[in-house]
């Protein structure tokens, strides 16, 4: 069930459903409280707003929160994980994923896993410099990505950080400087996002979310679900019939599970 974000008896946000209705009326709530749209390019003042979301599992559902965001004029910054075992961002599917989130206006950047790469600290020159190569792959997917980067489960070592060559979502400026409110883990259950007026981070993992409720594990199921059911389908294709089958995997033409019919059938924004 889904509990109206408007509830001025129990709070800022009551309750939280794991929905697309959900996000949409929380962020219209944080739009009519005076919240404006801000990004990573300048130090955030009172009332704005950086909306980022770290793509961990579903690409077609940061498709779906990409079109939410648009339709409401906000602007916000989807970070793909180039180290992800569950979808490769190069996959034509996943660019056009990417494709379609710039053309409604948002920006895009890397996701980066310090833990692919180490088990502590390495140091300022061996972060940036594989930070640095990750953003130049990514380069080759999309014309102009983000000067941000954000890290996966972010070390403690990371965290207020700052660095030369980028711009890290984890600086003082974006994190401990402002407020940070982030959805991992659907921790909102137990801690509904709170909000003061001051400059404000809010970063939400599509993949958590969808039409319908859901937990943490059955969202981690149906992601992993959805993905491998195409991986093979598609590696059959490509390999056994030696078809070119490519365009039927357009996440716009194949709906993620609980999708809605109206959101899959590419309600396009901005
Ligand atoms: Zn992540």
């Amino acid at each position: 069930m889904t509990t109206s974000p408007r509830d001025e008896a129990t709070g800022y946000v009551p309750s939280v459903a794991y929905t697309y209705d959900w996000y949409e009326r929380f962020l219209e709530r944080l739009l009519d409280d005076g919240y404006s749209p801000a990004s990573y390019d300048e130090p955030l003042g009172d009332g704005d707003l950086v909306v980022r979301h770290d793509v961990d599992l579903s690409p077609a559902r940061a498709l779906d929160i990409g079109r939410i965001e648009a339709d409401l004029g906000i602007r916000s910054t989807f970070f793909f994980l180039l180290t992800n075992p569950l979808y490769n961002p190069f996959h034509r599917p996943n660019r056009r994923v990417i494709h379609d989130l710039v053309e409604m206006g948002h920006d895009v950047g890397v996701h980066f896993s310090t833990h692919q790469y180490w088990g502590e600290d390495p140091g300022d020159g061996a972060i940036e410099t594989r930070v640095a190569a990750e953003r130049d792959v990514f380069g080759t997917a999309l014309t102009d990505p983000s000067p941000a980067v954000s890290f996966h489960r972010p070390p403690e070592w990371v965290l207020s950080r700052s660095f030369d060559p980028f711009i890290s979502t984890y600086e003082r400026r974006f994190f401990s400087d402002v407020q940070y409110v982030g959805d991992s883990s659907q921790r909102w259950r137990e801690s509904p996002p709170e909000v003061d007026g001051g400059p404000l981070q809010l970063l939400t993992h599509p993949g958590l979310w969808g039409t319908e409720d859901a937990t943490f594990a059955q969202r981690v199921n149906e992601a992993t679900e959805y993905q491998f059911e195409r991986v093979a389908a598609f590696v059959q294709d490509e390999f056994v019939h030696d078809r070119n089958t490519i365009e039927e995997y357009d996440h716009r033409e194949t709906p993620t599970p609980g999708r809605s019919e109206e959101r899959s059938g590419g309600r396009r924004g901005g």
